[in-house]
């Protein structure tokens, strides 16, 4: 089957062979001839198999074919995207951009994290296609700013993703806002029953399209396994990295922590690389992701999140920093390699306590992954037992309170100036806050502060949509912690600067410096 086989038009065909793409992917095939017939489609699609493609390219040929009904007085785009994060949507925006090259269809993205400015002048100039996150989307709703009352073609992406970063709220008034007359495409590389649920609501008659079960990696990718010991993992990694001389290589930490450490420690051995998680200002990640895909960075540090919106055409490396405790993410991760049918190697450096990850992962991809050992950084330790690790947290807490402590310390040496700056009285406060808890929250809030740097967001606040796509450093089960432990500490929130009065506490960009200081301590 060739991309000419599918009735697509002839300025389409022609970006697509300047972009030298000739075969449809298996989800193209499927999923475009009943778009371009003006079906509705569910499309579960796994990551790497060419779904932005297989939903942008027809969305493009629709909008372009279809006579418009808009009416022109506020601006009003005919097609609307809907994605989670700003990474996704500047990405689907410029494949939007790749296949209407040779047509004069307009397009733009907004996103939150960015004065609303710029997006704003490109909307009032009029606009065809849409690509969107949902909280500024519907800041600008609200604002009067953008209506969507006219969309013809409504697609929903990652419907998984947006479900887990807490954006259900959001996607059904998105969903009352439009018109019921629609062509509807819902993509999601996972179909759970909550995502059917939501499916069924904005679906109508569709066509179901699924190319690979979510839990399979890609053919293409070679995968290997290297044993060693937590404090040789950071030599091992440059030892990788030289050795099967990577000159373009995605790391994945689990912590933000982890991956600002990992970036710095490369850099020093004279390794260009830079991390990239939810802390890092927007311009910072689009600078290294820019520089990364263009060749001029050769590692990049990414927490799961932050990855998961990273498109590079022909990745080669990839490599698992440490073992993702959920075997799926396993499979997400070294889906960013060998991209729709190229070649890539994902490569998992494992510690002794991550060995039991391996386990659960093999089982998932029914595959055994190829050993290597011919390194000189071999695992000798064994993993702990269940009293060794009784241990082992308890001189970690020790650590951590000494850590604090001597921080404290230190600060108060150096003399209030540092607290004046920061609005002294609420350092003061939180000192004492941090004083009043008692260990079952200290310990709840560490492991709160580990599931969100590892990747747990909070539940976006609808007034605050925006900072929640910002941080998008998704997941359910830690919003719930949270949540808990918000509830077991409200008394204590009263003396906490307004900031942190918002429920969407994503942690570091929301909590006053004073604040991020004292508690984003290294975990590793
Ligand atoms: P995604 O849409 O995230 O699954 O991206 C898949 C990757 O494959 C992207 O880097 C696309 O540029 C690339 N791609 C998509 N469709 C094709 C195709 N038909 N032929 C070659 N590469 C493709």
């Amino acid at each position: 089957m060739k991309f000419t086989d599918l009735n697509i038009a002839e300025p389409i065909l022609k970006a697509l062979r300047e972009k030298g793409y000739v075969e449809p992917t298996p989800v193209q095939e499927k999923a475009i001839p009943p778009i371009l017939k003006g079906r509705d489609v569910l499309a579960c699609a796994q990551t790497g198999t060419g779904k932005t493609a297989a939903f942008a390219l027809p969305i493009v040929q629709r909008v372009l074919q279809v006579e418009s009904t808009v009416d022109q007085r506020t601006p009003s785009p005919r097609a609307l995207i809907v994605t989670p994060t700003r990474e996704l949507a500047i990405q689907i925006d410029e494949n939007v951009a790749s296949y209407g090259k040779y047509t004069n269809l307009k397009h733009t993205v907004i996103f939150g994290g960015v004065k609303q400015g710029k997006q704003v002048d490109r909307l009032r100039r009029g606009v065809d296609i849409l690509t969107a996150t949902p909280g500024r989307l519907l800041d600008l709703i609200d604002q009067g700013l953008l209506k969507i009352s006219d969309i013809e073609f409504f697609v929903l992406d990652e419907a998984d993703r947006m479900l887990d970063m807490g954006f259900v709220n959001d996607v059904k008034k998105i969903i009352r806002l439009i018109p019921k007359e629609r062509q509807s495409l819902f993509f999601s590389a996972t179909m759970p029953n909550n995502i059917v649920k939501l499916a069924k609501e904005i679906l109508t008659n569709e066509v179901r399209v699924e190319v690979a079960p979510p839990s399979t990696t890609a053919e293409t990718i070679e995968q290997y396994l290297y044993y060693t010991n937590k404090p040789l993992k950071r030599s091992l990694l440059k030892h990788i990295i030289e050795d099967w001389s990577m000159d373009q290589v995605l790391v994945f930490s689990r912590t933000k922590h982890g991956a600002d450490r990992i970036a710095r420690d490369l850099k020093k051995a004279d390794i260009k690389a830079a991390p990239i998680h939810g802390d890092k200002p927007q311009n910072f990640r689009q600078k290294v992701l820019k520089q990364f895909k263009e060749g001029t960075l050769q590692v990049l540090v990414a927490t799961d999140i932050a990855a998961r919106g990273i498109d590079i055409d022909k990745l080669k490396y990839v490599i698992n920093f440490d073992i993702p405790n959920v075997a799926e993410t396993y499979v997400h991760r070294i889906g960013r390699s060998g991209r729709a049918g190229e070649e890539g190697t994902a490569i998992s450096i494992c510690e002794p306590e991550e060995n039991a990850y391996i386990r659960d992962i093999e089982k998932l991809i029914g595959l055994k992954i190829e050993v290597k050992s011919d390194h000189p950084f071999e695992q000798t330790d064994t993993p702990m037992t269940a009293a060794e690790k009784k241990e082992f947290e308890k001189e970690k807490q020790r650590k951590k309170q000494e850590f604090f402590a001597n921080r404290k310390k230190k600060r108060q040496e150096g003399g209030g100036q540092r607290g004046n700056r920061n609005g002294g009285g609420g350092r003061n406060n939180n000192s004492k806050r941090s004083k009043d808890r008692s260990p079952a929250d200290k310990k709840r809030r560490e492991e709160n502060l580990r599931a969100a740097d590892g990747g747990g967001a909070q539940k976006p606040k609808s007034q605050d949509k925006n900072k929640a796509e910002n941080n998008s450093e998704g997941g359910g089960q830690k919003r719930k912690n949270n949540k808990k432990r918000r509830n077991n500490n409200s008394r204590k929130r009263e003396s906490i600067p307004t900031q942190r009065k918002s429920k969407n506490d994503s942690r570091t960009e929301l909590l006053p410096k004073s604040l991020k200081d004292k508690y984003m301590f290294p975990l590793e």
